[in-house]
């Protein structure tokens, strides 16, 4: 087929990611991807500010990537997981341990972000049901959040711009606090916090403690669920309460770890423990799918209480050692590079060159955190006419809703990243929205 051939092949059988099958959204043929280019068909390139959806954290193509996952290509591409190991996947879990907080201490391998979600879950209402305490099944979570689209996921994701809506009655019903409170785009972080902040969450633990295994969030950053960011305090008041309370506290750090948000995980910043965590996206560099959730000593001696329990999960591809030859050398590329200074950097140049969207009559708000840049506006942005305006520019972005965002691949050089935020800027100032 050539090009014009599988698009169109495309557009009449290829359903995309919440699209319609019957009227599909124009897509752009990408051919390849070096560094921050995508390139398209007709050989034109665009600086990618999405990083696949968070996680092409070393631009593509990467040469040591690519060793990486060509030397475990000669040796083996899979093997189940069931009654065998393997180097790979050892060594990975050993990095993941040696990375995140001392009370994480093991580590289970699936294969994508909204699995992991799942995972985490049933070991917290394992967990809960070793202990003879199974009316402990509920799990609270907070407005605005996204988890992922599996049915589990998607019952804790925000029950309003989630799915809710079109699978009531099929999705358990879990406990929401309204969203943490949004760290305003002027103060500086941990300024302005309030105590009356924790108290919605404080007085939902407090009535259902005795019905919630654990406590669902996203540390410091809602990511597609609203990109708002919130105050540490605001987590290390949540740990508190979920001691207090004895109800476990997962933080699904599947968007914001491996530096994003300027600590290798976002939890970090407020200096708690967390009893389980998700990663995924960016954990092999965006080349294939894998996810792991860690947890600590206390949920496996819990779940195994009472010499008997086991986990009760193990996807066919878990633990791919394709995946997670590349997820070593993805995160060794990040620990040798002086990645704080790079996302400093990132940070300090979103800060400086998205201000000037403040001025513009579309826009309602300018936030940055670490490498994350968020333009929000009055409106929604219909993507059929950002889209060709944004490639014009030689960009990609992929705003959704009110969104425009974007989260650059970590070694985009200065002019890149100047090209992208220009683009936000130019394009937004031909909106002209009514008042
Ligand atoms: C993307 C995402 C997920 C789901 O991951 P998939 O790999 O798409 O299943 C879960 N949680 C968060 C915070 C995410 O950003």
């Amino acid at each position: 087929m050539n090009t014009k051939e599988w698009l169109a092949y495309d557009a009449r059988h290829v359903w995309h990611p919440y699209s319609s099958m019957s009227s599909p959204a124009p897509v752009l043929p990408v051919v390849a991807a070096h560094g921050v280019y995508l390139e398209l068909a007709d050989g034109s390139r665009l600086i990618d500010g999405m990083s696949s959806w968070w996680s092409a954290l070393h631009g593509y193509n990467h040469p040591v990537l690519n060793q990486a996952i060509g030397d475990q290509l000669q040796k083996m591409s899979h093997i189940m997981f069931g009654g065998l190991t393997h180097e790979p996947a050892v060594t990975l879990a050993k990095k993941l341990i040696d990375i995140s907080c001392d009370n994480l201490q093991h580590v289970f391998f699936a294969d994508s972000g909204s699995v992991a979600v799942e995972v985490s879950i049933k070991m917290a209402l394992q967990y809960w049901f070793a202990q003879g305490k199974p009316e402990k099944s509920r799990l609270l979570t907070v407005r605005n959040g996204y988890y992922g689209d599996t049915f589990g996921a998607m019952a804790v994701c925000d029950p309003e711009n989630g799915m809710h809506g079109m699978f009531t009655g099929v999705l358990p019903q879990h406990i929401f606090a309204e969203a943490p409170a949004s760290i305003d785009s002027e103060a500086r972080d941990d300024d302005g916090w309030k105590a009356e902040y924790i108290e919605d969450v404080k007085s939902k633990l407090s009535q259902n403690h005795r019905q919630i295994a654990a406590v669902i969030i996203e540390p410091m950053v809602q990511n597609a669920g609203g990109m708002r960011f919130y105050y540490a305090e605001y987590l290390q008041q949540l740990r508190q309460l979920c001691d207090h309370y004895n109800v476990l506290l997962i933080v699904d750090e599947i968007a914001t770890g491996f530096g994003r948000t300027g600590t290798l995980f976002a939890y970090q910043q407020a200096g708690i423990e967390p009893d389980i965590m998700a990663v995924g996206k960016a954990l092999t560099g965006g080349y294939m799918t894998l996810s792991a959730v860690l947890t600590s000593s206390k949920v496996v001696q819990g779940i195994e209480a009472d010499g008997k329990g086991v986990l009760m999960h193990g996807p066919t591809f878990m633990a791919n050692p394709l995946a997670c030859s590349v997820a070593n050398a993805s995160i060794e590329l990040l620990l040798k590079s002086p990645w704080q200074n790079t996302i400093q950097r990132i940070e300090t140049q979103l800060k400086t060159e998205l201000a000037p969207c403040r001025q513009l009559k579309a826009v309602k708000d300018v936030r940055v955190k670490g490498a994350i840049g968020v333009v929000e506006l009055q409106q929604p942005i219909d993507s059929r006419w950002s889209q060709p305006r944004f490639s014009k520019h030689g960009v990609w972005l992929r705003p959704f809703g009110k969104l425009v965002y974007l989260m650059p691949p970590f070694i985009i050089t200065e002019d890149e990243l100047t090209q992208l935020t220009s683009a936000i800027y130019q394009v937004l100032k031909e909106i002209a929205f009514k008042s």
